[in-house]
């Protein structure tokens, strides 16, 4: 059975040439509609649908000069149909619905202006929690194109200061999943983009070989059959040198064989940049090579356009052309030619082992101390799992080793892994959890226990084991101390937790709950007490639990 699938697996490498169809836009995008959300020029940190690790960057990252509180505005009328508030991701978000259909969307904000401001701290304190995904109907908050919104900032996942802004279309209620996300340039918002892009590098990935890098040289040999892999970067005025290409086209001789734009990405196929690029090369160096060979798994009509599966066979050998062009925005072009002469002698059909699993079809893998179920789709291209289980590991609990050998990417979708201890552990189940292994770091992953399994949706490949965490979460002060007067207008309180992470905190001055900022990044819970704090001494108490439902709960004496 093997054996027959590895032939299947090598035959399709070779003679799969359909040609992939392609829809750039449905129709032509509105003009002029939204105007700029800020008062400077447009300088971009980050452009549209750059590739990172399991998204693509869904909108612009605008400068904001390294500051935060700059005015941010709405990008034309409409109204505010959500807001959600997080310590990770986008940190505070609006969401704008105009009567167009699209939605405009601001993250990492600081904060909220007038109105919107009111509503949203009504609802933290109505929900008792910092985290909030609120919808709201059209008539509760109106705006007008222009119209102050909120204020920039650097909450959640943010590395400085910058809005980032986006442009939506569809979707379900929650205006996210299903929905499309658009390059907001596309839409006519001035921009200026004079400085032609750079490639910085050509990877050649003979097939079954080791992939290298093309010199300086314009003429080499290569093995046939070969992809392409391109790292190129663009930068404009007012913008970072390391910005993302808008298209990417590959020629030979002469004629286009590899088209790659994104001007729109539904939010649901995101995770898809992993199949595009070198994923374990971006990982490892931060350049993101685009490949011209495609995977069934990741096609779309989104999807890069090739001429059959973007591999190069040049099955009678020869000398061919190529040219690598890429494009910014602006249509500002930098170009690379060279010549291959096609090695057709050293054709290599590479042999795998493992699990052989389908990747339109489900997989199922019962041992004595481990269980995965895959569902269809989970992987972008069939593939041999190596299974590996070593059955007394550090943790008394089975090492369970997962990890395709054929392409090395992160699966699409949660696979569930469910791991058995030889000896029960001494513990409740809710102390276990399930962790992967990566160096010295251990992630735990949200646990459920059954007849001696543990089981976890996992969205990664590696090292997995079970862990105890039955050590509750840790609580600093910052800025203040038992019976001390505080410093500062803020209470600061440092949490963490060892190893299955903070799940939830909550603070009470005087007995009544405060809201409580939560800066994912620097782990710092920030109070602003102001009006709540009485004369004398205050009580300030913090509860922290963890994923294991381990609970610290503090309380100081706090005066003014
Ligand atoms: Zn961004």
């Amino acid at each position: 059975m093997k054996r027959i699938f590895r032939i299947l697996l090598c035959a399709s490498l070779i003679f799969n040439f359909q040609l992939s169809t392609f829809n750039l836009l449905a129709q032509p995008l509105p003009q002029g509609y939204f105007r700029n959300p800020m008062d400077h020029d447009i300088g971009l940190s980050a452009t549209f649908a750059e590739f990172r690790a399991n998204h693509f960057h869904g909108g612009l990252d605008m400068r904001t000069g390294g500051a935060i509180g700059k005015h941010v505005y709405a990008a034309a009328d409409g109204y505010v149909a959500k807001v959600s508030i997080s310590p990770w991701g986008g940190g505070k978000i609006l969401y704008i619905k105009h009567p167009n259909g699209y939605t405009t969307v601001y993250m990492h904000l600081d904060g909220y202006a007038g109105a919107i401001g009111k509503a949203v701290l009504k609802e933290q304190y109505a929900k008792q929690s910092y985290s909030i995904n609120k919808l709201f109907a059209p008539d509760e908050l109106p705006v007008k194109k222009g119209q102050l919104v909120a204020y920039s900032g650097n909450t959640g996942g943010s590395g400085g200061p910058h809005l980032h802004f986006e442009v939506r279309s569809g979707g379900t209620e929650d205006l996210h999943t299903h929905s499309t996300l658009y390059n907001p340039l596309l839409f006519g918002l001035p921009y200026t983009d004079n400085i032609k892009p750079v490639i910085r590098g050509i990877r050649i990935y003979p097939v079954g070989r080791k992939p290298f890098e093309l010199g300086k040289e314009n003429e080499l040999e290569v093995a046939t059959p070969f992809y392409l892999g391109i790292y190129a970067t663009d930068a404009a005025e007012g913008s970072t040198q390391r910005n993302g290409l808008h298209r990417i086209e590959v020629h030979v001789d002469n004629q286009m064989v590899f088209m790659y734009t994104t001007d729109a990405i539904p939010v649901d196929s995101t995770r898809m940049v992993n199949a595009l690029i070198d994923y374990r090369h971006y990982v490892d160096t931060r350049q993101a090579y685009l490949l011209t060979r495609a995977l069934p798994g990741a096609e779309g009509e989104w999807i890069p356009v090739r001429q059959g599966d973007g591999i190069f066979y040049f099955e009678n050998g020869g000398r061919h052309k190529i040219q690598v062009r890429v494009y910014d925005i602006k249509d500002n072009m930098a170009e690379r030619t060279f010549t291959v002469d096609a090695d057709k002698e050293s054709t290599v059909c590479p042999t795998f082992s493992g699990e052989a699993v389908r990747y339109n079809q489900a997989f199922n893998l019962q041992r004595p101390t481990c269980r995965i179920h895959m569902a269809p789709l989970t992987l972008y291209a069939d593939d041999f799992l190596e299974v590996s289980n070593v059955d007394a590991a550090p943790y008394n609990a089975p090492l369970i080793t997962v990890q395709p050998t054929v392409n090395d990417i992160p699966p699409h979708q949660a696979y569930s892994l469910s791991i058995k201890p030889q000896t029960p552990f001494p513990v409740p189940p809710s102390k276990v959890t399930v962790v992967r292994l990566d160096g010295k770091r251990m992630a735990a992953y949200p646990t459920s226990s059954s007849a001696g399994w543990y089981t976890a949706q996992v969205r990664d490949f590696g090292h997995f084991t079970l862990a105890i965490d039955t050590v509750a979460p840790t609580v600093k002060p910052v800025n203040f101390a038992q019976g001390k007067p505080l410093k500062g207008n803020t209470i600061r309180v440092k949490i963490g937790d060892d190893l299955s992470g903070v799940e939830t905190y909550n603070c009470y001055l005087n007995g009544n709950w405060i809201l409580a900022e939560y800066d994912g990044k620097s782990a710092t819970l920030i109070i602003d007490p102001r009006g709540k704090m009485k004369q004398g001494a205050n009580t300030f108490t913090v509860e922290v639990t963890d994923g294991c439902g381990n609970r610290t709960s503090r309380s100081y004496s706090l005066t003014r």
